[in-house]
């Protein structure tokens, strides 16, 4: 029971990291990685309540990538909270995050949404952890769309008319961050980028190159068709496979703690040797 991706309200998922770590101590987790978007806010917390509960909190991040103009998330696994080599660029990106915000927000003025900023805000711990699943909470708390699924297809998804272009960090130096704060960097849920398999090889072979050391083979949002081409993928590309079910919240996601299954004949991301203490886990 080792799942390595999953979000408190630190940024965009619903739980507090304590509510989190016991919903997943509950569920039967032995281990846990807390990997909010562009922040490490959530691990001091998070690491405490994971002590108190006996489960192993592999301490995360999910960082925005912008890649040949396409928005990309990598998983760093096993970081060190306190390396400068991370925080700092992610304080930028959370500079960057607001900013793009701040622009959400006149998008949907200009749709006759106003005061959207001021309101996704309420959903959110700070500023700089605005993403567009707190625009989409508020656009159903609003009775604007029924679900989150429809507020990404209707107002927030790609190229939709409230979506904002923004880049985020490059590839190479998001790999080189998590690297030198002694991670694992993971290419997250690549069946989710619209990306054809030749394509999806060229990005796996460059994030190879750049350091990066698994993918993201069985998570929330893949199918049976996604997580077999994800792990033929990754084996011919020599890199692991990892697992997660990228958690969010009870109503919101596809899967709930701990039921992201790594197919068997995998190389599993626990191999690796910044991770081995968790294949005792498994
Ligand atoms: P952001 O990083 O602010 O651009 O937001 C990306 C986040 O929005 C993802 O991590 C998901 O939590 C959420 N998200 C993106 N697309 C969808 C969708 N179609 N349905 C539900 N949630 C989504
Ligand atoms: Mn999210
Ligand atoms: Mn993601
Ligand atoms: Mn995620």
């Amino acid at each position: 029971m080792i799942d390595l991706h999953s979000h408190s309200d630190c940024s965009d998922g619903a739980l507090s990291p304590v509510a989190l770590i016991e919903r997943a101590a509950s569920r039967g987790v032995r281990a846990l990685a807390l990997t909010d978007h562009d922040t490490l806010d959530g691990l001091a917390e998070a690491h405490a309540a994971a002590r108190a509960r006996g489960i192993e909190l592999v301490p995360g991040v999910e960082i925005s990538v912008t890649w040949y103009g396409r928005t990309l998330h990598v998983l760093g696994l096993g970081i060190d909270p306190d390396a400068s080599v991370l925080r700092d660029p992610l304080c930028a990106l959370r500079a960057g995050r607001m900013e793009r915000a701040r622009a959400i927000g006149m998008r949907l003025a200009k749709l006759g949404i106003a005061g959207a900023y001021e309101s996704a805000l309420r959903f959110a711990s700070s500023e700089g952890a605005l993403g567009r699943a707190h625009f989409a909470r508020h656009l159903i708390a609003s009775g604007h769309v029924k679900d989150m699924a429809s507020a990404f297809r209707r107002y927030l998804g790609d190229g939709k008319p409230a979506y904002v272009r923004h880049t985020w960090a490059q590839l190479d130096r998001a790999i080189a961050w998590i690297v030198e704060a002694g991670g694992v960097a993971v290419l997250a849920h690549p069946g989710r980028y619209g990306l054809k398999p030749e394509r999806l090889r060229t990005l796996m072979l460059e994030f190879r190159a750049a350091g990066g050391s698994a993918v993201e083979v069985a998570c929330g949002g893949h199918g049976n068709e996604q997580v077999q081409l994800a792990s033929r993928l990754a084996a011919a590309c020599d890199l692991r496979a990892s697992c997660g079910s990228d958690f969010h919240s009870a109503d919101e996601s596809w899967l709930d703690l701990g039921q992201a299954q790594l197919p068997a004949l995998c190389t599993p991301v626990w191999q690796h040797p910044r991770l081995q203490h968790l294949a005792r886990l498994q």
